[in-house]
């Protein structure tokens, strides 16, 4: 499993998320960064492919944008901090600190040691 780790040089905020959209292809589950608009941090949303399509199709690898095109449903509970359900999507190509509104810097991009 890859993974990225966004760090703020201003305020030292920082957060271990993807920073865009991706389909787990294990779970045929759409994750998406988002901000949260009532505390302020980041945190990855987690979307559902409609069970119909998965049952069909459900041996068949499916792309990023096929997948956001079935309309997934939204089946994450929101920040896990304040559970306010209010929240917007963040990207790494801007990625602004959701703390001070500066650029946050990249600071791992890699994968987690496996066990096997
Ligand atoms: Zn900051
Ligand atoms: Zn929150």
């Amino acid at each position: 499993m890859n993974y990225s780790i966004f760090k703020c040089l201003f305020c030292g905020y920082s957060a271990q998320v993807q920073g865009e959209s991706y389909f787990d292809e294990g779970s045929y589950k759409v994750m998406q960064t988002k901000v949260c608009n009532g505390c302020k941090t980041l945190f990855e949303d987690l979307y559902d492919l409609p069970i119909e399509w998965v049952i069909l199709n459900g041996k068949d690898p499916v792309s990023l944008s096929k997948a956001l095109s079935l309309s997934p449903h939204h089946i994450g509970t929101g920040c896990l901090k304040c559970s306010k359900p209010s929240s917007t999507a963040w990207s790494k190509n801007k990625p602004v600190c959701p703390k001070c509104n500066k650029l946050m810097t990249l600071k791992y991009n890699g994968n987690l040691p496996s066990k096997d």
